[in-house]
């Protein structure tokens, strides 16, 4: 991890973690990719209730190259991960893969060899989300991915002025987006699949927008603030 801020002279002041290193960056996409592995059953459940359950089918195969690429490449940089994650989600089927595909693909160039720091962070989740609307053509409260997105980028758009560890960026990514992908539940779907069914979607929550809730809780969980790997 990038160090700014950490006093080696006062062993009271915590180590302030300003960006995040290829290590760093694996073991978030790690931890995503077996959160996910794991809640395929439960993702292709509300994408059953609420659309044509598909969704967590779909993106197992990107979860398959993502691991692939981990166990195959175990040094890649901040922006070769990235990049693989993008490239997997691409090839994924349905309309949610090439919308994580274009939404990875701005982690990747906000991303170095070196390391992914706290503006380019805010910079991908604004570049991400608006690469989505542009490809999707949804809107928030159309029950997606964009509104457990949407806020993300609010949230470390807001935090982008404070000095403070990327880390936190990250519990308050995903504390939004889980906000966001709950608040979906009440909505009815105007926008893929799930639009079909209308009024049936309500009382379900987005399986999009869950995805990209568990995406910032593993980096969150990867990654703690309270860690002691500095
Ligand atoms: P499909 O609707 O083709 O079956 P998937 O099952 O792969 O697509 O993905 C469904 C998810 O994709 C939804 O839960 C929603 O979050 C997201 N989604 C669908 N359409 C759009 C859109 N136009 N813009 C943004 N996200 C969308
Ligand atoms: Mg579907």
């Amino acid at each position: 991890m990038g160090r700014a801020g950490a006093d080696t002279s006062a062993a009271l002041v915590a180590a302030v973690a300003s960006s995040l290193d290829g290590d760093a960056v694996r073991a978030w996409v790690a931890g995503f990719a077996a959160a996910f592995r794991s809640a395929t059953a439960e993702l292709d459940d509300l994408d059953r209730q609420s659309g044509d359950g598909d969704f967590g089918t779909n993106l197992r195969s990107a979860i398959d190259l993502i691991e692939g690429d981990l166990a195959s490449a175990p040094e890649s940089s901040p922006g070769e991960c990235f990049a693989s994650v993008s490239k997997a989600f691409m090839h994924a089927g349905g309309t949610s893969g090439p919308l994580f595909g274009v939404w990875f693909r701005e982690f990747a160039r906000a991303s170095d060899e070196r390391e992914l720091g706290r503006e380019g962070l805010d910079h991908a989740a604004s570049a991400g989300l608006a690469a989505v609307l542009v490809l999707g053509h949804a809107e928030p409260g159309d029950k997606t991915m964009v509104d457990a997105m949407a806020p993300v980028a609010d949230v470390l758009g807001a935090a982008a002025a404070q000095s403070r560890d990327i880390r936190e960026d990250l519990a308050d990514a995903a504390a939004a987006a889980r906000a966001g992908a709950a608040a979906t539940t009440e909505l009815v779907a105007r926008r893929g699949r799930a639009s079909y069914v209308g009024e049936l979607s309500r009382g379900v929550p987005d399986a999009g927008a869950e995805a990209v809730a568990m995406f910032f809780e593993a980096g969150r969980d990867a990654l703690p603030v309270t860690g002691d790997h500095l």
